[in-house]
């Protein structure tokens, strides 16, 4: 008989705020460590784009809670990943000013929360992966050793997004994309379960003044030097 393989998966943990180049970052460090990219922000958009499109209320806790046990998520790891909501591929759908707002108010529900940490941790232990999202390293995975916290100065966060919008043809004031992603961090770093936060098993990493290579190569860099025999 072979001998198993108790290697456990790899498992990076990217964290942080709105608009600091977590997707970009995630993808590219995913791609050099070989590992499948999980977008776990995604999967509550998700729920937010079901919710809106049921007349939900995303402040309805118990309405969430029954929508998320009668709905599918289907996270299917690729560049690019696909979102499938109940089968239908939402993955463009969801990048939207209102439903980012929508994904922020119904992640805040624990029981929305408690279904959705369930799925990343089990396509986290099917293949390892590079996870990005606002609980990784604290709920989500929080034995891995390989922990970052990406940050940014809000005006330099609000910029990238207002450049994605427009890139994409998108209707966008960048007065409006920074207070939206000003409430949204408010938000999520205030809500009672799973809070956008870091601790000391973190390497925190402020991205303003650096580009995207530099960030991609800082975590790849710590990353091989920490699993290197
Ligand atoms: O990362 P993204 O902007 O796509 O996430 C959308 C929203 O989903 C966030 O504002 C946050 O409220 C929520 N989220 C979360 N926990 C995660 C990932 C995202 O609460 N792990």
């Amino acid at each position: 008989m072979a001998p198993l393989d108790m290697t456990p998966p790899l498992i990076v943990a990217i964290d942080g705020p709105s608009g600091v180049g977590k997707t970009t970052t995630s993808k590219r460090v995913a791609h050099d460590l070989q590992l499948p990219h999980i977008d776990t922000g995604a999967m509550y958009r998700a729920i937010g784009l079901a919710a809106v499109r049921r007349g939900i209320s995303v402040h309805d806790a118990d309405a969430l809670e029954r929508l998320t046990a009668q709905t599918t998520i289907d996270f299917v790891p690729g560049e690019p990943p696909h979102i499938l909501l109940d089968g239908e591929d939402v993955t463009s759908l969801i990048r939207t000013p209102e439903i980012s707002m929508a994904a922020s108010h119904v992640s805040a529900v624990p029981a929305v929360r408690r279904a959705l940490v369930r799925l990343q941790q089990e396509l986290g232990r099917r293949n390892g992966g590079v996870l990005e999202g606002r609980d990784i390293g604290t709920k989500v995975f929080p034995e891995t050793p390989h922990k970052f916290f990406l940050t940014a100065r809000p005006e330099v966060r609000a910029q990238r997004r207002y450049k994605e919008l427009i890139a994409k043809n998108q209707p966008a004031d960048y007065d409006t994309v920074l207070a939206e992603a000003v409430q949204r961090d408010r938000q999520d770093s205030t809500r009672a379960d799973s809070p956008l936060t870091f601790d000391d098993s973190y390497t925190v990493i402020d991205t303003s003044d650096l580009t995207m290579d530099e960030v991609i190569a800082r975590i790849v860099d710590r990353v091989r030097c920490s699993i290197l025999p």
